[in-house]
């Protein structure tokens, strides 16, 4: 771990803040690495974006100078973001961990929900937290927002994101790094509707005084400028009110929500929620994969079941240790895998479908029909939006929750997230490459680039024309939709018994018609604020709706078939366009694996408390829930542990 200036709190309060080392200026002369497959894609992307704006007869845009003030932002921003690395003697490599260890309760995962649940549970308890990726910390592509898109391009065997493509033919990702998904993410921070908490039967005091536990550390208010104020304006304008100011509560109407990027850029993950632990009754194990669950030696515990009693991890040397509970009333392990993870840990340890499992080889402990079942992605559509003006770097800030079933939100820049810094470490001296950030995970090069011509000399190519393009082609933002629910449902399965490769998941969006129908009023909401007056200075006057949803339609962002009704058809652009959000979750549901509690059915001794577990996705979007029930189901299993205690 890096040294730090930020000390864990002794109490149960907020952690302090502490002081913030500045990036080197030296951060700004390094030299550009090759660039990356993404590149490649953005050239073809991008080329056939120009031509068709020069077709149009559209006025290029000349102005030196305004490359140069955006340098200049993109530098500030670069020099701004400030370095917190805390101060975890309590983080350490697997390859350091003994051979057998003994704790109170053994978490597999580090993410988003992980760490909160980690921290609190140490409070009273020996805790182990395995996490299969590294730290978060010291990682530019991570902490700061203009890199966003970095890491996500980022395919090497150790990045912090694991790229996957469902069945479905869409590209997704998924976290493999301390703080999980919160070190990935867009940083959209917003909470779930008071519906929502009910409906999950969550006690609503515990709820609040969680949500304000993790807002202490990792919330902020965003710094709205003026692209994202005109989709603010935009959304009031075609009847998405009240307007709700900044909030993070989830109300109809048009708000600001929260973001974990501070007014810096520097982004606040889960793995900072790790400063409210006891450093001395905490280990965090890093590069640690679980490969499976051990269960009590005949397979049976207390109530005749099977009960859970350690886990076997593997270490980044290839080397297998195990942790187990110590006797006792309230020990156990506890899955937060994540939505794939959780789900094929489970299968991995012998609890799932018999018919999956047995296919594998894998001993059956419980048969459990519902692991991997009720997958859901809620589908995400976009327009793109060039601009004449230009435009800020920004994730998600504002959000239309309408009362039809849509969420509208937005991004916008030029330049950022650049996979010419796909070397991991975000260098902002490398001159910017020219792409989309926020869209470059899911870019589509699979199916636009033959693997055979990702040569080398193909993408110094494609990275010497990109460099030659015109910048207006770069600068623009997107506005997009996701869906409530999904109600569509799809399943996850095995494909091997390694716990380091991706099991196979299938969504099947728009499976429902009303999921497609959402879909659709979406669409139709983003043509109207993309019409709006307060839209006017971000949109080309001569570009008409059609054309713009013509030149998104052949953004190749997934590996589905184009139609040639996609821009007159809202119902084929939804299907032909669709992507993901990245708020996957179920696998583990409440009510069809886990209890109301969060224990695994038919076992004992393991519970699962993470996005897997969830049937709806939460809010507008999920991770302020997530990290929430971290805490929520820490401090639950505290209090069980405390009645347990004083009724022996
Ligand atoms: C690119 C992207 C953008 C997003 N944007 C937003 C946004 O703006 N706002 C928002 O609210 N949400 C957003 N989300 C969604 C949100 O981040 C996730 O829903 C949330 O992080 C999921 O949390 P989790 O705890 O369920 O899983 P994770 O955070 O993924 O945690 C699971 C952890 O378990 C570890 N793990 C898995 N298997 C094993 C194993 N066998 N052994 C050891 N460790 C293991 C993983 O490495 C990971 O760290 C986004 C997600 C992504 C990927």
């Amino acid at each position: 771990m890096a040294v730090g200036c930020r000390q864990p709190p002794r109490e149960f309060g907020p952690p302090s803040l502490g002081c913030h080392r500045s990036s080197s200026p030296i951060y700004f002369l390094s030299l550009s690495p090759p660039p990356s497959i993404e590149s490649l894609y953005f050239f073809f992307f991008f080329f056939f974006f120009f031509k068709e704006i020069d077709q149009m007869g559209i006025r290029r845009l000349q102005g030196e100078w305004f490359l140069l003030l955006l340098l200049l932002l993109l530098c500030f921003v670069g020099c701004c973001h400030s370095e917190q690395a805390p101060n975890y003697t309590f983080v350490k490599q697997a390859t350091e961990a003994p051979a057998v260890s003994y704790y109170d309760y053994i978490i597999v995962g580090g993410g988003t929900a992980g760490c909160p649940l980690a921290a609190t549970l140490s409070r009273t308890s020996d805790v182990l937290l395995l996490e299969r990726g590294g730290s978060p910390y010291g990682n530019k592509n991570i902490s700061n927002l203009a890199f966003f898109a970095d890491t996500l391009a980022d395919v090497s065997p150790t990045s912090p994101s694991q790229r996957f493509v469902s069945e479905d033919g869409v590209f997704n990702a998924r976290a493999r790094v301390l703080g999980g998904g919160s070190c990935l993410n867009a940083g959209f921070y917003t909470r779930a509707g008071a519906d929502y908490i009910r409906g999950a039967g969550w006690d609503a005091t515990l709820v609040e005084e969680s949500y304000r536990w993790v807002e202490k550390v990792v919330a902020f208010e965003p710094p709205v400028r003026q692209w994202q104020s005109a989709v603010r304006d935009g959304l009031l304008e075609v009847g998405i009110t009240p307007y709700n100011g900044f909030t993070y509560d989830h109300l109809y109407g048009t708000k600001v929500g929260g973001t974990i990027f501070d007014r810096n850029g520097y982004r606040h993950t889960a793995a900072d929620l790790l400063a409210y632990a006891d450093p001395a009754r905490l280990t965090v194990l890093l590069r640690a994969t679980a490969e499976r669950i051990v269960w009590r030696g005949d397979g049976k515990g207390r109530r005749g079941r099977p009960a859970a009693q350690g886990v076997v991890f593997v270490d980044s040397a290839g080397r297998r240790r195990q942790a187990y509970l110590r006797k006792g009333k309230g020990s156990e392990v506890i899955v937060a895998a994540g939505a794939m993870g959780s789900p094929q840990l489970l299968m991995l340890s012998g609890v799932g479908p018999r018919e999956g499992l047995e296919r594998l080889g894998i001993g059956v402990v419980a048969e459990r029909d519902m692991v991997g079942k009720g997958m859901a992605d809620n589908p995400m559509n976009a327009i793109f939006v060039p601009s004449p003006a230009p435009v800020e770097v920004s994730l998600i800030q504002v959000v239309g929750i309408t009362r039809f079933g849509t969420y509208i939100e937005a991004a916008s820049g030029q330049y950022f997230g650049s996979p010419s810094n796909s070397g991991g470490d975000g260098d902002a001296a490398r001159p910017p490459a020219k792409n989309f950030g926020i869209f470059s995970p899911q870019t589509g090069q699979l199916s636009t680039v033959p693997p055979k011509q990702r040569t080398q000399e193909a993408l110094d190519r494609a990275a010497r024309a990109m460099a030659r393009l015109d910048p207006a082609a770069f600068q623009g933002g997107f506005i997009l939709e996701k869906i409530v629910g999904p109600v569509s449902r799809g399943h996850l399965e095995l494909r091997t018994r390694d716990p380091h490769d991706n099991p196979s998941v299938t969504f099947n969006y728009f499976q429902d018609p009303i999921d497609l129908r959402r879909c659709v009023d979406g669409i139709k909401t983003i043509e109207k604020v993309i019409q709006s007056k307060a839209f006017d200075r971000f949109r080309y006057p001569d570009i008409s709706i059609q054309a713009l949803a013509n030149m998104t339609a052949r953004f190749p962002v997934n590996l589905l078939p184009r139609h040639d009704n996609d821009s007159r058809s809202p119902e084929q652009f939804c299907r032909d366009t669709v992507m993901t959000i990245w708020h996957y979750h179920g696998g583990c549901q409440v009510g069809r694996v886990v209890d109301g509690d969060y224990r695994v059915l038919g076992v004992d001794a393991l519970r699962v408390i993470d996005g897997s577990t969830f049937n709806f996705s939460p809010g507008t979007n999920p991770q302020a829930t997530v990290m929430m029930l971290g805490r929520y189901m820490g401090v639950k299993i505290l209090e069980e542990r405390l009645r347990a205690t004083e009724e022996d």
